[in-house]
């Protein structure tokens, strides 16, 4: 199976860039105008429809008429189904671009305008989208459809993984202190992290640069930007090393992996205190995100459930549980566990995969550091 991600990358947009974004925006409502007009839905029929007026009004390579005409039709369809009257347009500046019309560097892109006239960008990067390269120009990834708007330019990656047909299912709780992760085998993973204390480390340096911008706004203004680089650098480095724990555990027991659809979730629903200061807090998200990814690289499914209720219902009979201390919370029917463990074991539930029979009683508790390095 193909595995692709789009990967963002940031860049300075020029006159030129701008120029080829509004004429590719002009280019696509040219084509809707004409498929509309005259009722086409099929792509090689508008493609031969309106290449010799596009020609004339755009010198341009081929290869945009054919993405502008395929990018018109899929706004036709859409604006169709949703039963909307007259004709989408196209408002915002992006494009795409077909392998054929780029090139990529790594570090730079170089688009093909027309024949022997290329424009060049220069990616900015960080090190998410660094690994990316890394790995790309090792010949372990390639690059799909390219999307370009104002600000981004995002490049799909594309790896071709065997997709594992997953033996056993591990899910994971995502919480402001650590990460639980069991399975039915059972294994449970404790994973200490340490993105609360970065959060609420750099929550107050923040708050008291804040105070100091009344007096010294410029000083305040380069300090607010220096700890808010560092904050986002530190987060990011503390998911990546969670993420990779977790994924290689997995990875090495054939996992697929199971988690709580945060997403969708608005705030006025009152999930329970601790669901509900898991959403304010703007870590989960992203350490779900770097799990999911990786665990797509190495093949591995990933499927979210609803998370409703899997800290508060007893996943050996289904009743109310009760707190009973500060991490246990305990069931009528006589079962007690870790709160973390039990919201991983309603997961599974949840998943139809059999809950661990040890579990039940007596967990094996596989104890991993934050800095361990082993894993
Ligand atoms: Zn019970």
């Amino acid at each position: 199976m193909e595995v692709i991600l789009g990967v963002p990358f940031s860049y300075s947009i020029n006159g030129e860039v701008r120029r080829l974004l509004e004429d590719f925006r002009d280019m696509i409502n040219f084509c809707i105008d004409y498929a509309y007009r005259r009722k086409i839905t099929s792509y090689a029929r508008l493609r031969k429809g309106v290449y010799e007026e596009w020609k004339k009004r755009w010198d341009y390579s081929t290869h945009f008429c054919h993405s502008a005409c395929k990018i018109a039709l899929a706004m036709l369809k859409n604006h169709r189904r949703r039963s909307r009257e007259g004709k989408p347009e196209a408002r915002k500046l992006f494009m795409q671009l077909d392998p054929q019309l780029y090139k990529f560097y790594g570090d730079s892109i170089r688009i093909s305008v027309k024949p022997r006239r290329f424009l060049y960008i220069d990616l900015k990067y960080g090190e998410y989208q660094r690994k990316f390269i890394d790995a790309w120009r090792e010949g372990k990834l390639k690059t799909g459809e390219v999307t370009i708007n104002e600000a981004k330019i995002i490049i799909p990656f594309k790896k071709d993984v065997d997709l594992t047909n997953p033996k056993d299912w591990i899910a994971i709780d995502v919480n402001e202190s650590n990460v639980t992760a069991v399975s039915s085998n059972p294994h449970i993973l404790k994973i200490e992290s340490n993105l609360r204390t970065t959060h609420t480390t750099y929550f107050n340096i923040i708050r008291s640069i804040q105070k100091l911008s009344k007096f010294k706004p410029k000083t305040a203004e380069r300090l607010l930007k220096k700890y808010s680089g560092r904050r986002k650098h530190k987060a990011a480095d503390e998911c990546h090393k969670i993420s990779k724990k977790i994924v290689s555990f997995a990875s090495e027991h054939k996992m697929g992996v199971v988690m709580e659809d945060l997403k969708g979730i608005r705030k006025r629903i009152d999930y329970g205190r601790r669901l509900n200061r898991r959403l304010h807090s703007w870590n989960f998200r992203k350490l779900q995100f770097y799990i999911e990814y990786k665990a797509r690289l190495n093949g591995l499914p990933v499927i979210y459930v609803n998370p409703k209720g899997t800290s508060s219902l007893c996943p050996v009979c289904g009743g109310k549980l009760a707190p009973n201390g500060h991490r246990l919370v305990s069931c009528e029917c006589g079962y007690e566990d870790d709160r973390d463990v039990i919201a991983c074991l309603n997961m599974l539930r949840m998943r139809g995969a059999p809950l661990p029979p040890k579990a039940l009683h007596e967990p094996l508790t596989v104890e991993v550091r934050g800095r361990d390095e082993s894993l």
